[in-house]
């Protein structure tokens, strides 16, 4: 079988997936990163009622009119509104009501003086500043109206959103579920952090970087296991997992040696393989299937191969399973400050750092069973096949990670 390009293969992916349709309602605190499933208008004016935004007072503009610090207006202050108070006192010509920042306008004023413009009076007050009417003063809907749109369906929640929910009096948001992933990891070598390291066995790091990375692109990782190169075992973790799971991802098994079992795993579950081998570097060897209408996909173990074909595959498939374009990939242009030696074939991703315009790669070897030199790195080079080498001061693309 001939290997595909990455777009090839995200397009074969992506043509299966379906937009996540079910929603629930879930508390404000928990829908940080959550997708709308509604549009959300508003009940009321925000802010309610017209309000100061300044410590000062609340006077008729008329009474103020050509005031200066050589000619001070002289008013009588009868009465002091504060936040969170409704002043029942109406403002009449020659009277000024003491208010503070928050408070509702009492009737009658037209506009507030700011109390660094006046004598700062308790019974009277001298003004050095003429304002015209509505000067500091704050309508009520002049955030957002009653009936206004305010977010619109199929946003992302961050933080100013959820700000924004809860000043409308909201305590739930309405939102897509998670899309649900479940993670394996095979190999008769791996043990699990804490377990003691026999001779011949490694620590499984696929476990916890897929797991994790799931996690902070949105998804609820509702299974997490691991099992040897037996492909019963495999093949049974995943029929089991696949009642709950709309994305099964494994890694380890899916190149040409006696124990890379995934391809007996995919005649074992019966399943249909939408392709094995993709023309790029790391993870030359991804296999994907779709198992029981979910997608299968079969990462190589290695860790960075397992890390980058998450990006390239994975993440894609959560971007239209949530409709979050924020996941979609993003090439931008940047430009080497070392170099990179190695002529690449198919097309090469190198682990790298990015900061303004400019990309590093790191010390250490770009192989792929190397995870360490990745750490702290934000992007991968993409080097097109056929590249003899990469200079430093090339401008090349990259994808964020
Ligand atoms: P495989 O894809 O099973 O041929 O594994 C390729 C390489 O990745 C081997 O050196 C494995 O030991 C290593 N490897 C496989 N799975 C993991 C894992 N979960 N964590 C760390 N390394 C792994
Ligand atoms: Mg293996």
């Amino acid at each position: 079988m001939s290997e595909l390009t990455l777009e090839q293969a995200q397009g074969l992916l992506l043509e299966r997936i379906k937009e996540i349709k079910e929603t629930e309602r879930i508390p404000l605190w928990d829908a940080i990163g959550r997708v709308t499933a509604e549009d959300i208008f508003a009940k009321h004016d925000q802010p309610p009622f017209p309000r100061s935004p300044l410590d000062g007072y609340a006077v008729r503009s008329g009474d103020i009119k050509g005031a200066s610090k050589g000619s001070p207006a002289r008013l009588t202050v009868i009465d002091e509104a504060d936040a969170g108070h409704v002043s029942k006192t109406k403002v009449v010509a020659g009277t000024a009501v003491r208010i503070m920042t928050g408070a509702p306008i009492p009737e009658g004023a037209d506009c507030i003086v700011g109390q660094e413009d006046t004598d700062y009076g308790e019974d009277t007050v001298e003004v050095y500043e003429k304002i015209s009417a509505y000067e500091n003063y704050c309508f009520a809907g002049e955030d957002y109206k009653a009936g206004t749109k305010i977010i619109d369906k199929g946003m992302k929640l961050g933080a100013v959103e959820i700000g924004i929910l809860a000043s409308l009096g909201l305590r739930e948001a309405y939102v897509l579920r998670k899309p649900r992933a479940a993670v394996l990891t095979t190999g008769d070598e791996l043990v699990l952090p804490g377990e003691e390291l026999k001779p011949g066995k490694i620590y499984d790091s696929n476990l916890y970087t897929v797991v994790t990375r799931l996690t902070a692109l949105g998804a609820e990782v509702v299974r997490k296991g691991r099992t040897g190169d037996s492909k019963e075992e495999a093949a049974a973790w995943i029929r089991d997992a696949g009642k709950e799971a709309d994305i099964i991802i494994t890694t380890g098994g899916v190149s040409v040696g006696k124990k890379d079992i995934m391809h007996d795993v995919l005649k074992l579950l019966n399943c249909e393989r939408i392709f094995w081998k993709i023309a790029v570097k790391p993870g030359m060897p991804t296999l994907c299937a779709q198992y029981e209408g979910k997608l299968l996909i079969c990462l190589s173990g290695n860790p960075f191969g397992a890390a980058v074909n998450l990006e390239l595959l994975v993440r894609p498939i959560l971007s239209k399973l949530m409709g979050r374009k924020d996941l979609e990939l993003k090439r931008i242009r940047a430009v080497t400050q070392s170099a990179f030696p190695k002529r690449s074939g198919v097309t090469r991703y190198v682990r790298a750092f990015y900061e303004d315009g400019s990309v590093r790669i790191p010390k250490g070897s770009n192989a792929s069973g190397i995870l360490s030199s990745m750490c702290g790195c934000n992007c991968l080079i993409e080097i097109p096949a056929g590249t003899p080498e990469l200079k430093k001061g090339e401008e090349v693309w990259i994808i964020l990670i």
